[in-house]
């Protein structure tokens, strides 16, 4: 996902130097914001076009601009993908290692997030993975439960997530902060739902369980099956 994306940024990137001097391209930074994919409104009433803007351009575009500052104390981290990185960040100098895992961990976490809602209303999981689904957790909304627990538990900021195990299993997860589920080192990652305050504070209030509950109206279940059908 990330890699198609940074294609495109790429090529579009190089595109707009063509015609500028050669030097553009030594200015050009490795990190830059992906797209929605949808516009800001889509996901009303559940999610707020205004939560939306703000979430997008001000705090998903905060660690890209941090990556691009990190990128001239540390190359590699523009070397590798994002999964490679998080998967290897004990490579990362000291130094910028937790600055690292708060940036591209919350990169990769809000890139996923964009990609797993979609506008058009509530959709249920189907095939391979609901029958995972019913397997783990008894019925899909024993699952929902769950996640929902994950995230209305999590004191202060992070995230919840369903996940497929070391074991090869569904799991329900939470990480705190920006950390993304590689940190737990799960084997892939199917679903997540960001419980930070900035997510829902604007019309939600401090009603995190309301937001959750109608956080499963924008699951872009179609998306879902197939993280789950890569599995990994
Ligand atoms: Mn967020």
């Amino acid at each position: 996902m990330l890699d198609r994306r940074r294609f495109f940024a790429l090529t579009a990137a190089g595109a707009a130097v063509a015609t500028l001097p050669r030097m553009a391209f030594a200015q050009d930074k490795p990190f830059s914001l992906p797209p929605l994919g949808y516009p800001y409104e889509a996901l009303e009433p559940h999610i707020d076009a205004q939560t939306m803007n703000l979430h997008h351009t001000r705090h998903h575009q905060a660690f890209i601009t941090n990556l691009n500052n990190l990128v001239e104390k540390w190359p590699e981290l523009a070397k590798g993908t994002p999964d490679d990185v998080l998967r290897n960040l004990s490579k990362a100098p000291e130094a910028i290692r937790t600055s690292i895992q708060n940036n591209l961990g919350g990169h990769w976490n809000h890139t996923f997030f964009w990609d797993i809602m979609t506008p058009g209303g509530a959709k249920e999981p189907q095939g391979e993975l609901k029958d995972a689904i019913d397997k783990s957790f008894g019925s899909v909304d024993k699952m929902k439960e769950r996640v929902n627990q994950a995230g209305a538990g999590r004191f202060g900021s992070g995230w919840a997530w369903l996940v497929v195990g070391k074991d090869g299993k569904l799991d329900v997860i939470s990480t705190p902060n920006q950390d993304p589920p590689h940190l737990q080192g799960v084997r892939s990652t199917i679903l997540g739902v960001d419980v930070w305050e900035h997510a829902y504070y604007l019309k939600y209030h401090n009603r995190r369980p309301d937001y959750l509950a109608a956080w499963w109206n924008t699951v872009n279940w179609d998306k879902a099956s197939a993280n789950f059908a890569k599995k990994g």
